[in-house]
């Protein structure tokens, strides 16, 4: 009996050892990491809380079902366009840019500068006027076929992505959207308004703010965000804080290709 008794304690106080070591161990880990933490300088702080919030995104959804966001820039290149791709570059983050033919030569070494990283380069037309570019049925193939020749020149590439001034409805007819899609071309609407084209004394911060509220009334509709900004100086300004913003929030940024199905509004007059 005091044998048997012998062997239990002689189990109890293994298993008592295992457990001390195996909590010490994690103990004095969690410590030299806190400690390293703590030693080091902010930017490594900042990078690791970075970390953990993208393992804690990938921990939350397989690859496929990370969110996506896409977001568009129309009316360039302007003078704002290379410091908002330097913006883009630096967070690492692609978009896609609706350009103008005047634009483009007002500007080519920027054209070629979105061309060479991996964003997207679509066409929004030459007149950029409701009264010519939907004058006619042929008017917005010829505009965007002009438009095209252009980039082509520059950058030796042309696109059959691209975006009606001023969105599809109400302007586009049924008989144009007919000769876009028989010229193939792809044309994409939005589903969030920045609003920084209005003149209306908007901040940075304001237009973050409508965004993101924008950007969560989707989320309900379980519907990508495609994104409506312009090169201007008000965007680039909010551009950090709203990628940054968008990102805690879990998503992940793409630039719009040919083989996705193209978001587009309801044309005026047809059921
Ligand atoms: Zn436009």
């Amino acid at each position: 009996m005091k044998a048997f008794h012998r062997q239990i304690a002689t189990y109890l106080s293994l298993i008592l050892m295992t457990f001390f070591m195996f909590f010490s161990s994690s103990f004095a880990e969690q410590i030299s990491f806190e400690e390293t933490v703590e030693a080091e300088s902010p930017s490594l702080t900042h990078h690791l809380k970075e970390v953990s919030l993208t393992t804690k995104m990938l921990d939350g959804f397989s690859i496929e079902e990370v969110p996506t966001i896409y977001l568009t820039f129309d009316d360039g290149p302007t003078r704002f366009t290379d410091s908002i791709v330097q913006i883009l570059d630096m967070l690492n983050v692609e978009a896609t840019f609706f350009l103008l033919k005047g634009n483009m030569i007002n500007y080519p070494n920027v054209v070629r500068t979105v061309g060479e990283k991996k964003h997207t380069i679509g066409c929004h037309g030459v007149t950029h006027t409701v009264e010519d570019f939907y004058k006619d049925s042929m008017s917005p193939v010829i505009e965007m076929d002009d438009c095209n020749e252009e980039l082509q020149r520059i950058t030796g590439t042309g696109t059959k992505l691209i975006r009606v001034p001023f969105g599809s409805y109400p302007h586009l007819t049924p008989e144009q959207q007919h000769n876009l899609h028989k010229a193939h071309y792809i044309y994409w609407d939005w589903n969030v308004d920045s609003h920084d084209w209005r003149k209306n004394g908007q901040t940075p911060k304001q237009m973050v703010h409508s965004i993101v509220s924008q950007v969560n009334k989707l989320k309900k509709h379980d519907t990508s965000p495609i994104i409506l900004l312009h090169d201007t100086k008000m965007t680039m300004e909010a551009l950090p804080e709203l990628i940054h913003t968008l990102q805690e929030l879990g998503y992940q940024f793409k630039p719009l290709s040919l083989e996705e199905k193209p978001l587009q509004f309801q044309l005026k007059n047809t059921p």
